[in-house]
């Protein structure tokens, strides 16, 4: 029977540190490190996620602050504000919330961010700089899939590590850094063949489709370590991940639960991003 990798609690942990550090980072500059959300139109569920990264850096002692638009807003006007919050110095972090309104050019208005404030890591400077193995501010999600493998004291370096998804914010970079830990990786997605095969290769599985319960147990290699990317809603309502936990449960040495896995692992890494920018900027 697995273990059972508890996010809620090494979100915690991280975000303990976080406030430490801000103490320190405070000390040495007089100022607190800062935040800065745009949150564009009135979707009900970014509305939710802006709050909790409010909420989130009032916690740990850092300046969060959220500039609400109107989903009128031209892509003008947004790439204006981008470029005051770009210049402005008390301002370590930009992240723009997704989705954007349509009409909107998502890929022009992410490429605005400066890429020293881009504490979402999308921006495609700091893509690069991790495909080369260079510091940057990495993607906040497979930051977070990293630390739970550390806590867990699994060392990725010579395991088969399968990543299924290949999206610019999760899989991708989430492949990077298995690598970059020197992992073996491989990367699959919806033109894989034989997908469960493929899964049942890996020593730790990184799921990333958005796709209820699609992994199955046998899927998952007797003793392999499975973090569990989705977030969807299943048939009963009830929020559940790409992996079906109770099948996978028995096999795997670790797994993490939806929810209360990777989920609360994101807005930890966004805080320690942030203050990563903060120090880098001094
Ligand atoms: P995307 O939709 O951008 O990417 C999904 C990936 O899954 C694609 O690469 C796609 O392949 C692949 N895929 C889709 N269907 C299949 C299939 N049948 N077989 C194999 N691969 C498939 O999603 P994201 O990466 O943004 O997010 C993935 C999941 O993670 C979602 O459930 C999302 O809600 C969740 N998420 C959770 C976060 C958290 O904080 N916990 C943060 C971010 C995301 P292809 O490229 O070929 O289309």
């Amino acid at each position: 029977m697995g273990s059972v990798l508890d996010g809620k609690a090494v979100a915690a942990k991280v975000r303990a540190e976080v406030a430490r550090d801000v103490g320190v980072f405070r000390a040495a500059h007089g100022r607190v490190p800062g935040l800065d959300v745009v949150l564009v139109g009135a979707d009900p569920a970014s509305e939710v996620y802006v709050r909790h990264k409010e909420k989130a850096c009032d916690e740990v002692g850092m300046r969060g602050r959220v500039h609400r638009l109107p989903a009128t807003t031209t892509q003008a006007e947004l790439l204006a504000l981008l470029e005051g919050l770009n210049a402005d110095a008390s301002v370590d972090g930009v992240l723009v919330q997704l989705p954007l309104p349509r009409g909107l050019d998502e890929k022009a208005i992410l490429d605005a961010v400066h890429p020293s404030k881009d504490v979402d890591g999308f921006h495609p400077i700091n893509a690069g700089l991790l495909s080369s193995g260079r510091p940057a501010l990495v993607p906040c999600t497979p930051s977070g899939c990293m630390r739970l493998l550390a806590e867990a004291g699994v060392d990725p370096a010579g395991k088969r590590a399968v990543v299924v998804g290949r999206s610019n914010i999760v899989g991708k970079p989430m492949a990077q850094l298995l690598l970059a830990a020197n992992a073996t990786v491989t990367i699959a997605h919806s033109r894989t063949a034989d997908l469960p095969a493929v899964c049942r290769e890996a020593d730790i599985l990184v799921v990333a489709i958005g796709r209820a319960r699609m992994v199955r147990g046998d899927w998952v290699r007797e003793g392999a370590v499975v973090i569990d990317v989705g977030m969807n809603r299943g048939d009963d309502g009830k929020l559940c991940g790409d992996v079906a936990y109770d099948e996978a449960l028995p096999r795997a040495s670790f797994i993490t639960p939806v929810p209360g896995g990777v989920g609360p692992m994101t807005i930890a890494c966004l805080l320690e991003n942030t203050l990563k920018a903060a120090r880098a900027r001094g």
